[in-house]
């Protein structure tokens, strides 16, 4: 069986999660196993953190906060690697930590962080601990190789914070960088991080490591995709605002996609596309409770006996209602609107027109917001055609998942009557053409309340 298996910060946390893990991968590990691992966690986080203030700082405060990052992967050395690989290992953190402070300083003496250097300085999350943890497994007599994403052979646009894969040349490269190695030895790749054609390193966005596992696996044309995580599996919605929540055993990849991309942050929105591409199963387990089945993500779109099998919420999102009369009839003003935001990078989560066409209503990011409505004011400066732009800041997306929705009579009104009866005002509703989806915005504040309604009527 060829499997690929990924393992976030939360595997690699600290020694003791370290040795958890490799030993989790010796004892389920297949004939052909392939690995993918993200930074320690906390550690992307930091070089964020890091990257955007170090212009601000003086060296030795630089040095000092690059030294605590180093400490962090040399108790995992100390502790988890044979003493006959230790000085190989340590050689290899050295050099990469030289480099992350030659990359930082650099950063802060030019006083400018481009997108191109904030990915540069992200990757060492993954360099960091990718070629330590290969060593932790060779001391468990594991025969490894280490390689980065972009060594594995995947190549991406420019796109540095959100990079897509250039699929004809990634899946030539994957097949010969890391095929050769299937059954042989178990290839350690670094998730998140590739490069682009001219060999700058790019991310593939936060939370890429999943994006990953996937690609290498459609790649190599994988019998499973597992993606450990420290939670049970996909839920029927967050067990944080709603406790009995319950584990989905089986979702297809639409209906998980639509929950990733509406906020349960389990998932990287985009890391089902290859997968469901090349039709190979992803498991998403329990790190803490491997034998357990976890969630299935497959192609076929089971019916759960009441249709709706999830509630995802996403918060942190701002409503944009676009107004003039000189839109009637105009075509192609949605398409500018679009294409102005797209120009400037930014995502539009939801949109909805009413059949007066005297508005058009948007959600985008709640960080995004200042920027669309000037992208949009500028887009049609000087023309009569947009009068005014309304923007509730403060709104969150509940989207009802679950197969065959759209076309089952009732789904829709038992929706919207729980949430009426709950006593939450709905702002907006998407027209969206997704058969697996209906989704809504509400006020943020009413947020839980109305996922608390939702969950009661149609889960538990
Ligand atoms: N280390 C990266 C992040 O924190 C990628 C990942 O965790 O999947 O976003
Ligand atoms: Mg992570």
């Amino acid at each position: 069986m060829r499997v690929v298996m990924k393992f976030g910060g939360e595997a690699l946390r600290d020694e003791n999660r370290v040795l958890y893990t490799a030993n989790l991968i010796k004892k389920y590990k297949k004939e052909e196993t392939v690995i993918v691992v993200s930074a320690m966690s906390g550690i992307t986080d930091k070089l964020y953190e890091l990257a955007k203030n170090v212009i601000n700082m003086d060296e030795a405060k630089i040095r000092e906060e690059i030294e605590l990052i180093k400490r962090r992967h040399e108790i995992v050395i100390e502790k988890c690697v044979n003493d006959k690989y230790k000085k190989e290992c340590k050689d290899i953190l050295k050099k990469l930590v030289e480099k992350l402070e030659r990359t930082l300083l650099g950063i802060s003496y030019v006083g400018e962080l481009t997108p191109r250097s904030l990915d540069l300085v992200l990757s060492f999350g993954e360099r960091l601990i990718a070629p330590i943890f290969s060593y932790v497994l060779k001391s468990l007599n594991i025969d490894t190789i280490h390689l980065t994403g972009y060594e594995a052979g995947i190549i991406t646009d420019s796109n540095f914070g959100r990079a897509n894969p250039i699929w004809e040349i990634t899946k030539k490269l994957v097949r010969e960088n890391v095929g050769k190695y299937l059954g042989k030895k178990i290839p350690i790749i670094t998730g998140y991080i590739a490069c682009d054609e001219k060999g700058r390193i790019t991310t593939l966005g936060r939370g890429g490591s999943d994006y990953t596992a996937t690609i290498i696996g459609s790649c190599l044309d994988a019998d499973e995709i597992w993606l450990f995580k420290d939670v049970k599996g996909l839920m029927t919605a967050d067990p944080k605002i709603i406790p009995d929540a319950k584990i989905i055993r089986k979702i297809s990849y639409i209906e998980a996609m639509e929950l990733a991309y509406f906020g349960a942050k389990i998932l990287h929105p985009k890391a089902l596309e290859p997968a469901m591409e090349r039709n190979i199963p992803v498991r998403i387990k329990p790190l803490f409770d491997p034998e357990d089945e976890g969630t299935l993500i497959t192609s076929e779109c089971e019916r759960s006996k009441d249709i709706v099998k999830a509630i995802a919420v996403k918060k942190n999102v701002a409503a944009l209602n676009i107004f003039g009369a000189g839109m009637v009839g105009l075509p192609g003003i949605a398409a500018r609107i679009f294409n102005a935001l797209a120009r400037n990078n930014i995502n539009i989560l939801m949109i909805s027109q009413g059949s007066s066409e005297t508005n058009i209503s948007l959600v985008v990011e709640r960080e995004d917001v200042e920027k669309a409505i000037d992208a949009i004011k500028s887009e049609f400066k000087g023309e009569n055609v947009i009068k005014n732009i309304d923007c509730n800041k403060n709104v969150a997306i509940l989207a009802v998942v679950g197969a065959g929705m759209k076309g089952t009579r009732g789904v829709a009104a038992r929706v919207f009557s729980a949430v009426a009866k709950a006593g939450v005002n709905v702002l907006m509703i998407s027209q969206g053409s997704s058969e697996v989806n209906i989704s809504f915005v509400v006020e943020e504040k009413d947020s839980d309340i109305a996922l608390k309604a939702l969950h009661k009527e149609f889960i538990c």
